[in-house]
């Protein structure tokens, strides 16, 4: 069974065929990093003109490099949320478009379940379930244990800003240069330069550690943190901009780490893996930190950089259990712009 899947939830234009063998016919991504970055940040609008100027070559590209045509295709998924609503809006036409003017059947994706269930597109041996699933993304932050392919329990969630959102608006506030693949990537590899040497000794910056022993995750604090430390030195040209960036960094981190020994003193006992997924999972240091903050039998999972961000590879793969149960939707499916992990199965109307 082929796949045919689009993704347009963020600022991704992506699609990608995929098969029930896992074989990865084609995976292209079309980013719009260039466009947001000299705008200081995701500008909603901006990303839906691109994604409707885009999508239609994405969709083209697909198919050619995996030297297929839509009668090669067995069916067509989209993510339906959660997202962007108007950015939603591209995948959704066009796939339901592409679904009915070719008689082939339609799934709508949960993109967060896409996120989670990726190692079982990538890994040789996949995590059994159940297992954890930690997702630090753009749009989220949270702990989710994962009973099947379509049995998700949200178990530690933000109670403001998602952990990416936060990187992003600190990376603009310290002035740090964006990477060709974004802020984030532009924050690591800032901490991981040495400061310039006429700053002299770092001053220690002392970030605060939110809601202790709490269930939860808070990034709004850690954020405003930032903004008060560099408005007393009177301006961002005044602070130890590298020091001040790490001590963020890894207060970031750490709230993941303790966070997450939280979760696994009650449900260690009921999982082996810890799947850390969505675009910060791509941080090289978070990976190594995670891995040195957990004792036991507890094993790691990190997919490939390349598929934790927005792709549409996880798209087609989150849905082919349903094309193979025969379990599609209607062409006349509309999108879900806010929709949780526990409402899956039954989505709000
Ligand atoms: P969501 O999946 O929640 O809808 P999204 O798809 O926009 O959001 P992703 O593409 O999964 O989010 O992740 C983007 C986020 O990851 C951005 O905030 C980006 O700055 C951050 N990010 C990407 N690479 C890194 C990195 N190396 N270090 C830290 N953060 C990173
Ligand atoms: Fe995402």
């Amino acid at each position: 069974f082929r796949v045919l899947a689009l993704e347009s939830s963020a600022d991704d234009t992506c699609a990608a065929i995929v098969d029930a063998s896992r074989r990865v016919w084609s995976n292209v991504v079309e980013p719009q990093n260039h466009l947001h970055q000299a705008l200081g940040g995701i500008q909603p609008m901006v990303a839906l003109l691109a994604h409707q100027r885009k999508m239609p070559n994405v969709v083209r590209r697909a198919l050619t490099e995996a030297k297929l045509e839509m009668a090669d295709i067995d069916g067509v998924a989209f993510t339906r949320g959660p997202g962007l609503p108007g950015c939603l809006s591209v995948c959704l036409n066009a796939a339901k478009t592409l679904a009915a003017a070719n008689n082939k059947p339609l799934v709508g994706v949960h993109h967060m379940q896409a996120h989670t269930l990726t190692p079982h597109l990538t890994l040789e041996s996949p995590p059994s379930f159940p297992f954890l699933s930690l997702l630090v993304s753009g749009g989220h932050t949270m702990i989710v244990l994962v009973n099947s392919v379509k049995d998700f329990r949200v178990l530690c969630n933000t109670v403001d800003r998602s952990i990416g959102a936060t990187i992003d608006r600190v990376v603009t506030l310290l002035n740090i240069p964006w990477t060709e693949k974004g802020p984030g990537p532009g924050l690591e590899k800032f901490c991981a330069e040495p400061a310039p040497e006429d700053l002299g000794p770092p001053p220690k910056y002392d970030p605060p550690s939110p809601m202790p022993g709490k269930l939860a995750f808070s990034y709004a604090g850690l954020h405003s943190w930032v903004e008060r430390t560099v408005s007393a030195a009177g301006g961002v040209e005044n602070v130890n901009r590298h020091a001040l960036a790490r001590a963020f960094q890894n207060a970031a981190f750490a709230q993941l780490e303790t966070k997450l020994q939280l979760v696994l003193r009650a449900h260690g006992h009921a999982v082996r893996h810890v799947v850390v997924s969505g675009g910060v999972a791509s941080n090289t240091l978070l990976r190594q930190q995670l891995k040195s903050s957990v004792r036991g039998p507890i094993e790691f999972i990190f997919p490939e950089p390349a598929l934790c961000t927005d792709n549409a590879a996880m798209i087609a793969w989150a849905s082919m259990h349903r094309f193979l149960a025969g379990d599609h939707d209607n062409y006349d499916i509309h999108p879900l712009p806010t929709w949780s992990l526990d409402e899956l199965n039954n989505p709000p109307q």
